[in-house]
């Protein structure tokens, strides 16, 4: 049954990260908002993504702490146990938690919200098929599009049988054994929380670097590393084919890319984390002739304004080169201001955006790589790079400690940074003030006049001196360049 077309200002479509942003600032603004979602409120984010991703990746993190612990003389650590289901079960109620408090913030900012699947009609018209059966049409001075993505899982004999990073969270007990294959940040990041709480991993790349995207230094760094944890990566192969064997395992073809030689293995898991689509063919916007790139992405401009007039989208569903939470609600609630908030200029600044990776160790970046950097200022690059071992490995033996990395990108005669790659302990925390000194147009001179805070790992990155360019030394100087007596950062060790 088809109830009487409903009308506002502002139809939001996926109650995501970035739609809800975007929903809730409009509202705020006074437009009335219809939002549409048809699964769990709170998009990839909140039920397959960063939430329940984070949760587990501390989880994993503990279990490193276990490891670590001995070498600092506790004892009784030597085999913890770990009770998948009863993780699963507080972490999976966790979300359900969220769900209810995204559910609730709409409601209180009054936006009227309807649980099914849209579809375009025309330009300012979506008909709804609802949870519930029936449908409602829903007609709107403004769309905006946050549909957001979804992983695939190649075309390979046996993909059913397979899991992709949605399955991840499905994991009803952890698996003993397991292939993964991606090299990019989800593959990683799951790779090492797996390897970590205990699984055996088996990492299939098909290059010979993981994050081929980031900084060589980073790229190097974290496949040396993933090796020394005992990571079981194939690199240079590709998975061909996963059939069931009984018993609970499944026998994995690979392929070498060189030499095409075929080997297999037996594990319990099977795990592609190798790409997301965006997730756009139901929405039927194809037919109305919206421009789309060649990976099917919406095309915006700056604006987020698609080619279609009055229709908008952000997020994972347009590729701005940044699939980030942060991104999709940043570009979300700026779209509202200047729809609904007299700031007619409002857009996001896609340059010099902060992203993280949780792997082991963890990974941070913001700016250009140094290729990137050299292909755009040629020989005014200057590169600050330091390694060296963090003073919470001091403890431990050689073989098991864990490495730090540093580079920082900088341009011109005032040495301007246009990069900074982190690698190790507490990259995640250490990149967000950075962040804000970068886009704030940050120097090298700025970095230095910043006096350290002692004794942590990020105080090398105001300190790395050009010794550390001049000779690559690893070992860096931790004395300070001509501080300002200002702004002196403490810290309180208790
Ligand atoms: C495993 C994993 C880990 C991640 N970790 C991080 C992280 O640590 N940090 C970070 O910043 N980002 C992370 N991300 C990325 C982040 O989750 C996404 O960038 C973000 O969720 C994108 O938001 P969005 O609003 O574009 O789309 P989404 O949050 O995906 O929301 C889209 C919503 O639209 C709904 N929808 C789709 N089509 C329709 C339709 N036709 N009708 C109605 N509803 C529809 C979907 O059901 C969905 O709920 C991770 C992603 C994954 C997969």
């Amino acid at each position: 049954m088809t109830s009487a077309t409903k009308e506002c200002d502002y139809l939001v479509i996926g109650i995501g990260s970035g739609g809800i942003a975007s929903g809730r600032r409009a509202a705020k603004h006074g437009a009335k908002v219809i939002a549409v979602e048809s699964n769990r409120y709170g998009g990839t984010c909140v039920n397959v993504g960063c939430v329940p991703k984070k949760v587990t990746w501390n989880a994993a993190a503990i279990a490193e702490t276990f490891k670590d612990a001995k070498a600092y003389g506790f004892s009784g650590f030597d085999t913890p146990t770990f009770d998948w289901p009863y993780f699963k079960k507080k972490r999976d109620a966790y979300v359900k938690r969220l769900n209810g408090i995204y559910e609730n913030n709409l409601n209180k900012d009054e936006i009227e919200h309807l649980k099914g699947r849209a579809k375009f009609v025309s330009n300012d018209e979506v008909e709804v098929a609802l949870e519930g059966g029936g449908s409602q049409r829903v007609k709107a001075k403004h769309i905006l599009i946050a549909t957001g993505g979804r992983p695939t899982i190649p075309d390979i004999p046996g993909k059913e049988l397979c899991i992709d990073s949605d399955g991840f969270f499905d994991l009803e007990q952890l698996p003993k054994s397991i292939a993964t294959s991606g090299a990019g940040y989800i593959g990683v990041e799951m790779s090492g929380m797996l390897h970590a709480l205990g699984s055996k991993v088996h990492f299939f790349i098909r290059g010979q670097k993981l994050l081929r995207s980031f900084d060589p230094m980073i790229q190097d760094a974290v496949t040396t590393e993933y090796e020394r944890q005992g990571v079981n990566l194939h690199k240079g192969s590709q998975i061909t084919k996963v059939e069931d064997i009984g018993n609970g395992l499944k026998r994995v073809t690979y392929q070498d890319a060189e030499t095409k030689n075929e080997s297999t293995i037996e594990v319990e898991s099977v795990l592609f984390a190798v790409g997301r689509v965006p997730e756009i063919e139901d929405l039927h916007i194809k037919d109305l002739g919206i421009k789309l790139n060649e990976k099917n992405h919406i095309v915006t401009d700056d604006y987020q304004n698609t080619s279609l007039p009055n229709v908008y989208a952000i997020g994972d569903v347009c590729d701005r080169g940044f699939e980030l939470t942060p991104v999709a609600i940043a570009a979300g609630r700026r779209l509202s201001d200047r729809l609904f908030g007299g700031k007619t200029d409002s857009h996001l600044d896609y340059s010099n955006i902060p992203s993280v990776v949780f792997a082991h160790p963890e990974i941070g970046s913001i700016g250009l790589t140094e290729p990137e950097a050299r292909e755009k200022y040629g020989d005014k690059v200057k590169i600050y790079k330091t390694s060296f071992t963090a003073m919470y490995f001091a403890m431990m033996e050689q073989g098991d400690k864990g490495p730090t990395a540093y580079k920082i990108v900088c341009v011109g005669e005032e040495e301007k940074v246009v990069g900074l790659h982190i690698l190790g302990v507490g990259s995640s925390e250490i990149l967000q003030g950075f962040g804000v000194a970068i886009k704030m147009g940050a120097t090298k001179k700025d970095f230095d006049n910043c006096v350290a805070i002692h004794p942590v790992s990020a105080e090398e990155l105001v300190s790395i001196s050009p010794l550390h360019y001049l000779y690559q030394n690893p070992i860096s100087c931790r004395t300070p360049q001509s501080a300002v007596l200002v702004n002196i950062p403490q810290v309180t060790m208790t």
